[in-house]
């Protein structure tokens, strides 16, 4: 059940934080979880001083596939 999950979160808490991950290119990313979804997502916390990747924004969401082979989140 996914409600084992979320328990101890309030209702509105769809993203359960995982941790912080270094990327490759310098930017710094958190990962989290969709409770609902059981859905590993990233956001960009902090964008690396040499980084050249456009979308990397503050705040962008980042899929596994774009966190670079098996450094950050994998799909569980
Ligand atoms: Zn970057």
């Amino acid at each position: 059940m996914l409600t084992r999950h979320i328990a101890h979160s309030s209702p509105h808490m769809l993203f359960e934080f995982r941790g912080l991950e270094a990327l490759p290119c310098g930017c710094v990313v958190a990962d989290y979880v969709a409770t609902l979804l059981s859905l590993d997502v990233a956001a960009v916390e902090a964008k690396g001083p040499h980084c050249t990747v456009r979308h990397h924004g503050r705040g962008s969401l980042l899929t596994p596939d774009e966190l670079g082979s098996g450094a950050a989140a994998a799909w569980v």
